[in-house]
C-alpha cells in the first residue's frame, strides 16, 4: 500500500458575472484536486479549496516529498502530521486515504464506515444573493424561482452585505415567491451585533417558515448566542469556519446552536469531520454541513449524512439537509450527481463510487495566472 504517485490538478474558472455574500464578492471559483496512487495501482483524490500558488508549491515542496514512500494504510498518522502544517491540506489528503482504503476493502465509503441508513440525502439550494448590478433583487429573485421550479423546497439566501432596509425589501421580494412550502435559511455572515440580531428575529419570526437563522453575529460571541438562542423561536445555526472539534465544543457545551454546521474542508480531515457529527448527536444538536466551496468534500458530506445516526426520534429516511451550491460554477460537473425533487442519491460504488472527469480537469487546469 505504498504511495507511488501524486497527481495535482490546480484548477481555475473565472465567471461570467461575478456574487457574493456579506464577506464581498466572487470573480472565480478555483480547486485544488490531487490523486494519490500506490504501488499496487490503488487510487484516491482529494481535494482542497485555497490560494493556488501556495498550495502548488506546499505540495510539490512538502506534501509529495512527505506523502511518497509511505503507507496509505497510516491514515490517521498521515493527516495528523500534515494537520500540523496545513488544516486544508490534511482534510484533502484524509479524503483520498479514505477512498484508498475503501477500495483496497472492496467497499463503499458508507459500508467502510459501518453502512448507511438512507439511500438519498435532502439538500438545500444555497445562494450567494448579491452582485454589483443595481437589479440584484431582480437577479435574486430569479435565480430563487428557477432553482424552486426544479424542485427545490429548501433554500438559503444571504443577508448582511448591504443595509438592513435593502436587505430587508429583498428578503420580503422573496417571501412574495415563495410558497409556504419553501423553507428559507437566512445567512448574515457574522455581520450583525445582537440587538440588530434581536431586530431582524422579530421580523424573521412573522413573515416565513425559517429554516434557521446562520451566523447573524461573529461566532466568537458565544454569550451573545446563548441569550440569543433561549428568546429565539428561529434555530440558530452556525459552525463553518470551525477548524477542529475543539473549537466546536465549546459552542456545543455552552448550548450555542441549534444546528452545527461543520465543513469536511475545514476541520483537518474527514475522521475530525464525523466526530463533529457524532459530537452533536452526543448534545443532541442537529447538523446540516456547510459544503459550498468543494464538489469532493461535498460528496464526502453526503456519505456522512447517510451514515449519521438519525436524530432523536426523526425517521431514519429523514436527515438534516446537505448546502447545494446553485450559483455558477463549472466544477459542480467534475463529479456526476444529479439533484432530484430536492435530493441526491449516495453512490454505492466501491470507493466514492464515482468517477471524476479527467477532461474538465484539464479544461479548468489553472496555468499560473495571477487571479484577484
Ligand atoms: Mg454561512
Amino acid at each position: 500500500m505504498n504511495i507511488t504517485r501524486i497527481e495535482t490538478y490546480p484548477l481555475y474558472a473565472p465567471l461570467t458575472q461575478p456574487y457574493g455574500d456579506a464577506n464581498g464578492y466572487k470573480n472565480y471559483r478555483t480547486s485544488f484536486m490531487f490523486r494519490i496512487i500506490t504501488e499496487s495501482g490503488l487510487e484516491g483524490w482529494g481535494e482542497v479549496v485555497d490560494w493556488l500558488p501556495t498550495l502548488d508549491k506546499g505540495f510539490r515542496e512538502r506534501i509529495i516529498p512527505f506523502l511518497l514512500g509511505r503507507d496509505a494504510t497510516n491514515h490517521l498518522k498521515l493527516v495528523n502530521t500534515i494537520k500540523k502544517w496545513n488544516q486544508r491540506i490534511a482534510a484533502g489528503v484524509s479524503m483520498a486515504l479514505t477512498e484508498i482504503l475503501a477500495r483496497k476493502a472492496q467497499l463503499s465509503v458508507c459500508d467502510l464506515w459501518g453502512g448507511s441508513y438512507r439511500n438519498a440525502v435532502p439538500i438545500y439550494a444555497s445562494f450567494q444573493s448579491y452582485s454589483p448590478s443595481d437589479e440584484w433583487i431582480k437577479s435574486s429573485v430569479q435565480l430563487v424561482q428557477e432553482v424552486m421550479a426544479e424542485g427545490y423546497n429548501k433554500i438559503k439566501v444571504k443577508i448582511g452585505g448591504k443595509t438592513e432596509k435593502e436587505d430587508l425589501q429583498h428578503l420580503r421580494a422573496l417571501f412574495d415567491v415563495t410558497e409556504d412550502t419553501v423553507g428559507m435559511a437566512i445567512d448574515g455572515n457574522e455581520s450583525y451585533d445582537l440587538s440588530t440580531t434581536f431586530q431582524w428575529i422579530k421580523i424573521l419570526e412573522s413573515s416565513h417558515p425559517i429554516l434557521w437563522f446562520e451566523e447573524p453575529m461573529p461566532m466568537n460571541q458565544i454569550n451573545d448566542y446563548q441569550l440569543l438562542r433561549m428568546k429565539s423561536t428561529i434555530p440558530i445555526a452556525g459552525g463553518e469556519n470551525k477548524k477542529s472539534v475543539k473549537e466546536v465544543l465549546p459552542l456545543l457545551q455552552q448550548g450555542a446552536l441549534d444546528i452545527l454546521q461543520p465543513d469536511p474542508m475545514h476541520l483537518g480531515g474527514i475522521e475530525e469531520y464525523r466526530h463533529s457529527l457524532q459530537l452533536a448527536r452526543t448534545f443532541g444538536i442537529k447538523v446540516s454541513p456547510h459544503s459550498f466551496d468543494g464538489i469532493l468534500s461535498r460528496l464526502y458530506a453526503i456519505f456522512a449524512q447517510a451514515c449519521l445516526v438519525p436524530w432523536s426520534k426523526m425517521n431514519e429516511e429523514d436527515i438534516e439537509p446537505i448546502e447545494w451550491d446553485v450559483m455558477e460554477n463549472p466544477f459542480n460537473r467534475l463529479i456526476p450527481l444529479q439533484p432530484s425533487a430536492g435530493k441526491v442519491r449516495v453512490p454505492t460504488g466501491i470507493g466514492i463510487g464515482v468517477s471524476i472527469d479527467v477532461e474538465l480537469l484539464q479544461k479548468y487546469s489553472w496555468k499560473g495566472e495571477i487571479y484577484h
